[in-house]
C-alpha cells in the first residue's frame, strides 16, 4: 500500500472490545453483561414487532422510545437522544460537543474508548490521574479545559463519585460540556440526570445494556439541554437517518415499562456483589468499593495475569488489564449466584490452596 495510506491506517487506533468467546460452556464474567434475561415483556414486544412490521422502515425520530425515556426521567422528549448503544452515543457526543482549542479532561484510569474517539476526531486530551485510592477528585478538574468526560461509576474501578461532587464540578465548569457516562449507574449510584435542567452544560449518557439485560439490542441514550441534544441529532442524522431499528425501539419501550423486573434484577446483582466482595476479601483480596455490576480486586501475593490464566483453564473468564497502576487487578463481572460460587471455589483453590 502507498506509505501515506498505510500511515493513516496505522494511526487509526481502534478500540479493542472485551472478548466474546465462541464456546458456550463458560462462566463468562468478563464484559459486564447482566447474567439474568431481559424482562419477558421486552421479548413479547419484540416478537409482536417481528410479526407486524419488519418490512417497513423504523420511525426516524424513535418517538415512542424517546417518550418512554423522557417520562421515566421526568424531562422533555426534546431532551432525549437515542443511539445504537452508549458507545455510539458517546462517539457522537465527542464529535459534536468536544471539539475545542483546549484539551478535554478525563480520568486516568477510565473507559478505554475515550482516547480512541479523541484520536478519530482529532480531539486533544489530558488524562487526570485518579487518587491513590482510585477515586476521581473534582478539584483536579478545576482548570481551563475543552470539556470533561468520565464514567460514573468509573470503569474499570467501579468507584462512584457522589452527586454533590458532580454538582460542584458542573458549577465550576459552566463554560465546558461535562459528559457523565452512566453505563453502570443503576447498581447503587444517584444519576446526574436530576441535574440536567439546572446545568445546560451537562450531558448524561445511559444504556439498556447493563441493568436492563439488553446488551445485544444495542440501545443507548443521552439526556441534556435541548441545544446539546440537537447537536447530537445533527451528527447522527448525517450518518444514518434511522437512529434505531424497529426491534430496538419496541424492546426499549417495553424495558422502561417493566419496572418490577428492572428492580428485581438490579437488587439481585447488588446483593450478589456484596457477597462476592466479602468472599474475595476473606480470600485476602483487596477489593475496591464498587457501585457497578463488577468488582475490581487484587491479591497481594498472586499475579493477576496468572490468576486470570488459571481461571481460564477452568473455563472461567474474567478481565485483566495489562496497564500501569492496575496491572495487578482483576475485574470480575457479577454473575448469577451459581456462577459466582464457581468463581469463588476456583479462586479459593488458587489462592488459599483449598481443594
Ligand atoms: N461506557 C462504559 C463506561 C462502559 O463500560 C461501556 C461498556 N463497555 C459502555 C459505555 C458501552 O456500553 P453500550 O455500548 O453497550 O451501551
Amino acid at each position: 500500500m502507498n506509505p501515506y495510506w498505510s500511515a493513516l491506517v496505522r494511526d487509526l487506533r481502534p478500540y479493542v472490545p472485551g472478548e466474546q468467546p465462541k464456546l458456550s460452556n463458560l462462566v463468562k464474567l468478563n464484559t459486564n453483561e447482566n447474567p439474568y434475561p431481559p424482562s419477558p415483556k421486552v421479548l413479547e414486544a419484540i416478537r409482536a414487532e417481528l410479526g407486524a412490521s419488519l418490512r417497513l422502515y423504523p420511525d426516524p425520530n424513535a418517538e415512542t422510545l424517546k417518550r418512554a425515556i423522557a417520562q421515566y426521567q421526568g424531562i422533555g422528549t426534546d431532551q432525549v437522544f437515542v443511539g445504537n448503544g452508549s458507545d455510539e452515543v458517546l462517539a457522537h457526543a465527542f464529535q459534536a460537543l468536544l471539539k475545542h482549542p483546549l484539551p478535554i479532561l478525563f480520568p486516568d484510569i477510565t473507559y478505554s474508548f475515550y482516547p480512541v474517539y479523541c484520536g478519530l476526531y482529532d480531539i486533544a486530551y489530558t488524562c487526570v490521574p485518579l487518587t491513590d485510592s482510585y477515586e476521581i477528585r473534582v478539584e483536579d478538574y478545576m482548570r481551563p479545559n475543552g470539556g470533561i468526560v468520565f464514567p460514573n461509576p468509573n470503569a474499570p474501578t467501579g468507584r462512584l463519585l457522589p452527586l454533590a461532587d458532580i454538582e460542584t464540578l458542573l458549577g465550576r465548569n459552566r463554560d465546558s460540556v461535562v459528559i457523565v457516562d452512566e453505563a453502570y449507574i443503576d447498581f447503587g449510584g444517584d444519576s446526574a440526570a436530576a441535574l440536567v435542567n439546572q446545568f445546560p452544560n451537562l450531558l448524561v449518557i445511559q444504556t439498556l445494556s447493563k441493568s436492563r439485560s439488553l446488551a445485544g439490542l444495542r440501545v443507548g441514550f443521552a439526556f441534556g439541554h435541548e441545544g446539546l441534544i440537537e447537536a447530537l441529532e445533527r451528527v447522527k442524522g448525517s450518518f444514518n437517518s434511522y437512529p434505531l431499528d424497529r426491534l430496538a425501539i419496541a424492546g426499549g419501550v417495553a424495558a422502561f415499562e417493566d419496572r418490577d423486573h428492572f428492580e428485581w434484577s438490579r437488587q439481585a446483582i447488588m446483593w450478589t456483589r456484596q457477597w462476592v466482595a466479602q468472599a474475595l476479601a476473606d480470600l485476602g483480596f483487596e477489593v475496591l468499593p464498587s457501585a457497578a455490576n463488577f468488582v475490581f480486586a487484587r491479591h497481594p501475593s498472586h499475579d493477576a495475569g496468572e490468576l486470570a490464566a488459571a481461571l481460564r483453564e477452568r473455563h472461567i473468564i474474567v478481565r485483566h488489564f495489562r496497564l500501569p497502576r492496575i496491572d495487578q487487578f482483576l475485574r470480575v463481572t457479577i454473575g448469577t449466584e451459581e456462577e459466582c460460587q464457581i468463581l469463588l471455589d476456583a479462586l479459593s483453590e488458587l489462592v488459599a490452596g483449598k481443594a
